[in-house]
């Protein structure tokens, strides 16, 4: 650091602790950055770069915000997943000697924002911090300082830790600095996350109060680390942390990573977006505690008969009180963001307008009381005797806040009259002056006679009277001092005027002053309250979703699900909710479900856009909304408790992640039939359509073979496979169910209606007929499928059907329509074999030995007596032999 200049030291002094984020150093009105902060900020945030000398050999690299508008530049790098350290000068310049005295009073990163600005309304903005225990289990603690709930858990799994993480969307982890590299990277992988390092410290003592209900140290280590973390960084004591909640990761269903995108439950999968999603189709809440809650139901649907039941119980009861409920939504609708406002408390950043917020959320609450009660039910009685009106909060911040008051907390202005004594005096001193002041222009205008004779104020003068020099001879000599002359005007004091006016102005500051300090007294009084806001915080959330719950069911004519101890699915008229939301209830096509124990695998079959996939998600979508304790979109509904869902989408299928590649698609499928029990729900989408046909089809049914045996999950499966559909015959859980299409006036009519059997295997060639091309073709090609139809014929030929839907398939199938019309007239049952090689034929001439021994094998095989694992390495033989060949 030699050579440097002293701020210069001080700074880099500073930057060493704060080395992974970007040090906002206070000089005069500017934060300045400098060196590579300085490169780096002047790129994203697209500020000029400049550079100062500071003592060393070049000019050093600077750039800077103005400090009045920094917040936005703030944002916009902790949105980018950065972190700002805030260095402010912690002494005054004026009397400081030498360099003025510097601290970082705070770091704002992704996790710990505060600023209302960074945080979307209703959702949480969560940091989690990890711990790694040398017996391989993991610590897993969340936070949301902007609400102050923390939650802790044990998980025994890296992948459940980075589904959990990524179930609460939290933008920041802290860990030890040794924490490992490549487990890190994983977690990366799934989404962005910024990483923070905080070695492991023993709980300070302010924190002891919100563990104690925690009973293992492993828990309090894993919050020890996240809350030595905040309190490093935001340096301020954190009195709005409530106790930290222990959960299990097993007391909710689970939805992982995938399914959660696959079913769009918070956001969709194409914009990222809430519009599209369930959470979006469900968000009737009218407060932004109540959003929050609804989404963490979204992510954690029950496993509680119990719990959901009486959830249910409470929406039955919102929708049959049509008017109360209505009451209550007008009366939520004015109840504030009261947790984080609590929190803002804690932070010290609150106003007078806050807390006028404040008073207006609780003077709803004994109304809010007085709606539930009239719904005379147990558990609503229960909420409500939860409830802490805060009366004496209420009562106090009405008496003492004016209702207009301003933003700013340093002009005075926000306290009522009749508040504080002291005030009132400064309050009429000052009033006094100001109407004695009135007075006199009234008064001097009839003395001198001079109509348009003012009194006016400005800062620097203070009070003068003005008279304009077209009036001045009006005025006699010496009668005011005068004081300062504008171009038509001359300005005036007089002793008197000075007299009030220093009575005036000592009187304002006085009031200006003594509000502050009173607001800061109040504002101190709501801290003591933090913990009985967040109380009823919870309750009016909670009030919050069931009312939206019931909103939804009534509008969307949902029915109450009811749950089967047997596995049982029965869903009458069962509908995809926002599907059906989106296209306009009328058009939506309605359909049944059944399944059970022992009909646990359902085969979909059915052309592309007819509705596999809606039918598949409808169903999942379904079981969450029950388990979530929502009436579900049927006539009729019953359903087991699933444990966990899982949702695989085929690679082919899936346009959107872009990236996704067979080996996705079997790392998925993997972590489903690895993970997934007799009670769960797995949605397999067109599962082996990202590889060839072959081998494709041969993993499918082997997929569904395991599934059936080994498992008993109840599976949905929709397949393209149509040979597939025989499978059924040797596996009693499995059925077939189909979805229809109909011809109509010559176009292709979706029914979206399930039914059961297997889709209708000729129907690509309807559909090419239906295209009008030319008839010789069409006719030939029902040959063909006749012919590949006979046993022995390899059967994965038959793929070739829906051509229309595939067109990679036509380039593997070698069916070429210019010989289809030669042959099309003599079909014999060398066309078969003529037609599967064309191509070899024609090139090659007439059959060669080789060819002939393929020919015969794949003859003499029999397929549905193959594992597909003897399926694949025949098939890998056959075509080892047809390469050698050439
Ligand atoms: P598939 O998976 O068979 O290709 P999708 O499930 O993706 O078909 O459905 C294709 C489209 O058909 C959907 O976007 C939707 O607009 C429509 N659709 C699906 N199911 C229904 C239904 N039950 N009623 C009305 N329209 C439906
Ligand atoms: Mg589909």
């Amino acid at each position: 650091m030699a050579g440097y200049t002293p701020m210069m030291q001080q700074y880099l002094q500073i930057k060493s602790d704060y080395q992974d984020a970007f040090v906002f150093f206070r000089l005069g009105d500017f934060y300045e950055m400098f060196f590579e902060d300085a490169l780096k900020a002047s790129q994203e945030l697209e500020i000029t770069l400049t550079g100062r000398e500071g003592g060393g050999n070049e000019r050093i690299p600077m750039c800077g915000v103005p400090y009045h508008s920094a917040q936005n530049y703030i944002d916009r790098l902790v949105e980018k997943g950065y972190k700002v350290a805030i260095c402010e000068q912690v002494e005054d310049p004026r009397t400081a000697k030498g360099v003025v005295k510097r601290e970082v009073v705070q770091v704002i990163s992704p996790g710990t924002l505060m600023d209302q600005t960074g945080l979307e309304e209703k959702e949480n903005n969560f940091i989690s911090s990890v711990t790694n225990f040398e017996d391989g289990t993991y610590g897993l603690a969340f936070t949301d300082l902007s609400t102050g709930e923390s939650h802790v858990t044990l998980i025994s799994s890296w992948q459940e830790v980075i589904a959990e993480v990524y179930a609460r969307e939290s933008k920041e982890i802290v860990i030890d600095p040794d924490f490992s590299l490549e487990k890190l990277n994983e977690m990366q992988e799934r989404r962005p996350i910024t990483v923070s390092h905080q070695v492991g410290a023993e709980l300070h003592e302010e924190y002891e109060l919100l563990v104690q209900d925690l009973q293992q140290d492993k828990l309090i280590t894993t919050f020890a680390r996240l809350a030595h973390y905040l309190g490093g960084t935001q340096k301020r004591s954190l009195d709005h942390l409530q106790p930290v909640q222990l959960y299990q990761i097993n007391q909710f269903m689970k939805i992982d990573l995938f399914s959660k995108r696959n079913l769009e439950l918070t956001e969709t999968i194409r914009s990222k977006g809430r519009k599209g999603s369930l959470l979006w189709l469900l968000d009737q809440t009218v407060t932004a505690m109540g959003g929050r809650m609804l989404k963490q139901w979204i992510d954690r649907p029950l496993l509680s008969k119990e719990a959901i039941e009486s959830r249910l119980d409470m929406v039955m009861t919102f929708i049959n009180q049509f008017f109360e409920r209505e009451e209550l939504r007008e009366l939520l609708k004015e109840v504030y963001d009261l947790e984080r406002l609590a929190g803002r408390v804690a932070f010290g950043n609150v106003n007078a307008r806050d807390l006028i917020q404040l008073k207006r959320s609780l003077e709803r609450v004994p109304g809010i009381v007085e709606v539930v009660n009239r719904l005379h039910h147990p558990y609503a009685e229960k909420l409500v005797d939860q409830i802490d009106p805060c009366e004496r909060l209420t009562n106090l911040l009405d008496r003492g806040l004016k209702e207009e008051a301003p933003i700013s907390i340093k002009e005075g202005n926000i306290m009522k009259d009749g508040y504080h004594e002291q005030l009132d005096v400064y309050r009429d001193a000052s009033r006094n002056g100001k109407t004695w002041i009135a007075a006199l222009e009234k008064q001097e205008r009839e003395r001198t006679g001079i109509r348009s004779l003012k009194v006016g104020y400005n800062k620097v003068f203070g009070y003068y009277i003005e008279v304009t020099k077209a009036n001045l001879h009006l005025l006699p000599e010496g009668m005011y001092e005068r004081k300062q002359t504008l171009t038509n005007a001359e300005r005036y004091i007089t002793p008197d005027l000075k007299e009030k006016e220093a009575l005036i102005l000592e009187a304002e500051e006085k009031i200006v002053q003594l509000e502050y300090d009173l607001f800061i007294q109040l504002r101190e009084e709501v801290r003591t309250y933090i913990p009985r806001l967040q109380a009823l915080a919870k309750i009016i959330s909670e009030l919050d979703v069931l009312q939206c719950f019931a909103k939804i069911s009534e509008e969307r004519h949902y029915t109450r699900p009811s749950f089967s101890d047997q596995g049982e699915i029965k869903l009458t008229n069962g509908r995809h909710p926002v599907v059906e939301k989106v296209m306009n209830s009328q058009e939506y096509v309605p359909n049944d479900c059944r399944m059970s124990d022992d009909r646990s695998i359902l085969l979909i079959t059915g052309p592309n856009m007819s509705g596999k996939s809606t039918y598949m998600r409808q169903v999942a979508l379904t079981s969450i909304l029950a388990q979530i304790g929502c009436f579900v979109p049927a006539d009729e509904a019953t359903l087991p408790i699933f444990d966990q869902v899982f949702t695989r989408i085929g690679a082919a299928d899936d346009l959107i992640s872009g990236q996704s590649t067979f080996m996705v698609e079997m790392l998925e499928t993997k972590n489903a039939v690895t993970n997934a029990t007799q009670s769960s729900l797995i949605l397999l989408d067109e599962i082996g359509r990202g590889t060839s046909t072959y081998d494709g089809m041969a993993l499918a049914q082997a997929i569904i073979e395991y599934i059936h045996e080994h498992i008993g999950a109840k599976t949905l499966f929709s397949t393209h496979y149509h040979e597939m559909t025989s499978m059924d015959q040797h596996l009693p859980g499995v059925h077939n169910v189909h979805v229809s299409a109909i011809e109509q006036s010559g176009k292709l009519v979706f029914l979206h209606k399930i039914k059961e059997g297997a889709a209708d295997k000729s129907y690509g060639i309807h559909v090419a007929e239906l295209a009008d091309l030319p008839k010789p073709l069409i006719e030939r090609a029902r040959v063909i499928l006749h012919d590949l139809e006979q046993p022995e014929v390899a059967k994965p030929v038959l793929a070739v059907k829906y051509e229309e839907e595939r067109p990679a398939v036509v380039k593997e199938e070698p069916v070429k329509v210019e010989q289809t019309e030669e042959v099309a007239s003599v079909p014999s049952s060398d066309d078969q074999q003529l037609s599967f090689f064309t191509d070899a034929k024609k090139n090659d001439g007439p059959l060669k030995g080789k060819e002939k021994q393929i020919i015969d094998k794949l003859k003499g095989l029999d397929i549905l007596d193959m594992t597909p694992l003897e399926a694949l390495n025949t098939l890998y033989e056959l075509q080892k032999t047809m390469k050698k060949k050439s």
